[in-house]
């Protein structure tokens, strides 16, 4: 096994692959920007290295500092944690390149399904359903030809497109233009590229997504599913496993239907293959995500396993010691995004606690929140027996948290779990609003 890893990230994520680690006896080192030199992932881990200035492209996004990092200090492998280089298929290489292990999938790998259309037309192929759409469409004559054969509603949507941007949707002919030009342009300064495809809008449908596991045997197990439904503009903001919208049925089409788009990209690593579930049982394609994912706890409290160390030792060449019939789905798990909603320092911290009750987070008493990186301040995680136990401490955890002094969401979030439509399991993407 690795003997030390580095963690190319920050925040809980950081915090939670560092706590990993420490159980499995690895050695960690952390990487911090100017503006992190306070940050709970820097003085966890073992050792700690400054990477560069306070905006991601100076340090979390520094490559070849990343890298001299890990050189310096003799570490084997980078654990990438979510979002900055987490999908970054030139940096996997780039660590290849320098023989340190990038846990996660190949490079190969990453670039084919971080390529949003590639990926439709691969998960086509290969039999699993996908949303209606077009190919790439170049010019927004292109655009007006496919989109008369999808029909509207419909949305634009980025090639490199992640983390809810560069979609834009369109509801008939008069909007196409414009969407195609603004899709383009943000996808361009977001992403480097501003290539964009067409998928019909639809309504009324569920984000349910399946966690996989995949060893560089060939050996592809689910882990279930998280429904994603509750978002606001296309980010998600509370998880939960079981999906209320499963039977054993359904689950067992949609693991057939991700492990066979699993096995139809050569998938190693942890992965997740998002679909759309509509009201009749029917589920398409929608991206599949080439990293560990924000809300992955809920799927280990509902399945005993811990993704983070499986997914190192994945990267180790660790072959899975369990199949697809020893994984039960016991009780039910939600998760809560906590998200600042300003900038500030945490006055006072309180976090609920008790049976079934986890917080991820890298906050602490007198922590000044930057302003330069992701909104998230914690998770909150519950498991119950059922789902309306998980809802009763989600709704008890949630009235606990104190966070004063930064912001938040913590007073939207039991307003969610309390609203009936949550409540009764029958909500849609659309509970809250998806585009502005
Ligand atoms: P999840 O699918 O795990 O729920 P999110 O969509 O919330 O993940 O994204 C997790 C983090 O990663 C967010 O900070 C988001 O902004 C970032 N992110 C997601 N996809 C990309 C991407 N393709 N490029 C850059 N950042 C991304
Ligand atoms: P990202 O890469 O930013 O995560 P996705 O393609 O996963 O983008 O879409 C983000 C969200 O937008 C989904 O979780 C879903 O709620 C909504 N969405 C995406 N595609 C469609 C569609 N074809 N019809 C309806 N809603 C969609
Ligand atoms: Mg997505």
């Amino acid at each position: 096994m690795f003997s030390k890893i580095l963690i190319a990230n920050r925040g809980e994520i950081a915090v939670r692959i560092i706590r990993a680690c420490r159980e499995m006896g690895i050695s960690t080192v952390a990487v911090y920007s100017g503006a992190d030199e306070e940050a709970l992932h820097a003085s966890m881990a073992d050792q700690s290295i400054c990477i560069g200035g306070n905006a991601a492209s100076k340090s979390y996004l520094n490559q070849n500092n990343i890298i001299s990092a890990a050189l310096a200090t003799g570490a084997q492998a980078i654990h990438p944690g979510y979002g900055f280089l987490a999908e970054n298929a030139d940096f996997a290489e780039l660590c290849k390149a320098h023989n340190i292990v990038f846990i996660g999938p190949t490079a190969n790998v990453i670039s084919k399904l971080g390529d949003k259309e590639q990926a439709r037309q691969i998960m086509n192929k290969a039999g699993v359903p996908i949303v209606p759409g077009s190919g790439i469409a170049a010019t927004p004559k292109e655009a007006a030809e496919a989109a008369a054969k999808i029909g509207y509603p419909l949305l634009v949507k980025a090639r490199a497109g992640g983390g809810g941007r560069g979609i834009r949707l369109v509801q008939d002919a008069s909007q196409l233009e414009k969407a195609f030009v603004s899709a383009t342009e943000e996808a361009k300064g977001a992403f480097g590229d501003g290539s964009v495809y067409l998928e019909k809008y639809l309504t009324q449908v569920k984000h349910v997504e399946i966690q996989l596991l995949a060893d560089e045997k060939g050996n592809v197990v689910s882990l279930g599913e998280r429904e994603c439904s509750i978002q606001r503009g296309n980010q998600k903001l509370l998880e939960e496993s079981p999906s209320p919208a499963m039977t054993s049925q359904l689950r067992e089409a949609m693991t057939e239907a991700a492990v066979k788009a699993a096995k139809a990209a050569k998938y190693t690593s942890v992965g997740t293959v998002e679909f759309l579930l509509d009201g009749n049982g029917n589920f398409y394609f929608m991206e599949m995500n080439t990293r560990l994912q924000v809300e992955h706890p809920v799927t280990e409290n509902v399945t005993g396993i811990d993704i983070v160390k499986w997914q190192i030792r994945i990267a180790d060449g660790v072959v899975l010691d369990f199949a697809q019939k020893d994984i039960e789905i016991e009780g039910a798990s939600i998760e809560c995004r906590i998200n600042a909603l300003g900038c500030g320092e945490v006055q006072f911290l309180h976090l609920p606690g008790g049976p079934g009750v986890r917080f991820d987070t890298a906050l602490y008493q007198g922590y000044d929140v930057p302003p330069y990186y992701d909104s998230l301040l914690g998770k909150l995680i519950v498991q119950g027996k059922t789902r309306e136990e998980a809802i009763r401490k989600m709704t008890a955890a949630l009235s606990e948290l104190v966070i004063d002094g930064v912001p938040n969401n913590i007073e939207e979030q039991i307003a969610t779990v309390g609203d009936p439509v949550f409540r009764s399991g029958n909500y849609y993407t659309n509970f809250k609003p998806t585009f502005f």
